[in-house]
């Protein structure tokens, strides 16, 4: 069909349309998002074991332990969404199996199972992530996702100002919910584990945004420099579309855990 700004006389390729569009920068910007943050954990893994320093071995040690959960249970918990939308975005062709879209996310549902289930995952971001040390940990993330949006704001862009107000109202929410669930965990653990898949997918969405935004912040930089501009462009783009799509979910999530969790548990068993 034609596009909607009526940019072609008749009808054209579908990447015309903003919502397949919509589709490929979600695809794109969950992908990036998610492969930062393995690549950043990957790196405090080294650091851990071969700094020479041993209060810095021990700090990587903590962010890299605070990440493995997020890293295995978001991002497999994401490749479900990127594949789902490949097969969206060919439509009927991405159902049968001419394109091998069907595969792919046939393919990625076993991510979320084997090696320690989503609910797994989340169970050890409750319980030995955050409870542990009364939410500690987390809380120092924040105060260094706080210093990444002071370092946007001080650049003046748009896109680093728009991020950085996202990224705050994202750590804002976390906040909230890392002293719901140190608060909660011993003396009310159904209601926090009535959320734990959703702080797991809250922190995940956070933590990668915060890669997001500081590659944002790189990326700037180099375009300044005249440094491969168009690579460079693209990745500020869509770091702008992961805070403004993605990132806003934050919020949302904050409230389900913690105003959620009587719903959750409360039908009876038999009415399952
Ligand atoms: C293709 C494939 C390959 C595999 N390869 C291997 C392998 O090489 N080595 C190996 O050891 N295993 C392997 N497995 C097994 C895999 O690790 C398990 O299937 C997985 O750990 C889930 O366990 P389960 O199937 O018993 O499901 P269950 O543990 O019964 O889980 C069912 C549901 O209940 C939830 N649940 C269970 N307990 C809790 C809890 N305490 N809190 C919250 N929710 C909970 C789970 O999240 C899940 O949604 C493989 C499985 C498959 C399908």
């Amino acid at each position: 069909s034609r596009p909607v700004d009526g940019s072609l006389p008749a009808a054209g390729p579908i990447i015309h349309h903003p919502d397949v569009k919509r589709m490929l920068m979600t695809m794109r910007a969950y992908t990036e998002g998610c492969r930062a943050l393995a690549s950043v954990a990957a790196a405090a893994y080294d650091a851990a074991h071969h700094h020479p320093d041993a209060e810095t071995r021990k700090q990587n040690q903590t962010f890299y332990e605070f990440m493995v959960p997020l890293i295995k249970g978001y991002s497999t918990e994401m490749s479900l969404e990127v594949t789902s939308l490949g097969v969206q975005v060919h439509g009927g062709m991405g159902f049968i199996e001419e394109t091998g879209c069907a595969q792919y996310y046939r393919d990625a549902k076993i991510l979320t199972i084997y090696e320690g289930t989503t609910a797994i995952q989340a169970n050890d971001l409750v319980g030995r992530k955050t409870s542990r040390d009364g939410g500690q940990t987390a809380k120092a993330l924040a105060v260094q996702v706080q210093a990444t949006e002071a370092a946007l704001t001080a650049t003046g862009t748009a896109d680093a100002v728009a991020m950085a107000k996202r990224l705050a109202a994202a750590r804002l929410a976390f906040v909230d919910v890392v002293d719901f669930v140190a608060g909660n965990t011993k003396a009310k653990p159904n209601d926090v584990f009535a959320g734990s898949v959703p702080y797991l997918m809250l922190s995940g969405n956070l933590m990668a945004g915060w890669q997001m935004a500081r590659a944002l912040l790189v990326a700037q930089e180099q375009v300044a420099k005249g440094v491969d501009v168009a690579f460079m462009q693209a990745k500020i783009t869509t770091a702008r579309f992961y805070a403004d799509h993605i990132l806003t979910k934050v919020p949302g999530l904050r409230d389900s855990i913690v105003d959620g969790a009587a719903a959750v548990t409360a039908l009876p068993l038999d009415a399952f």
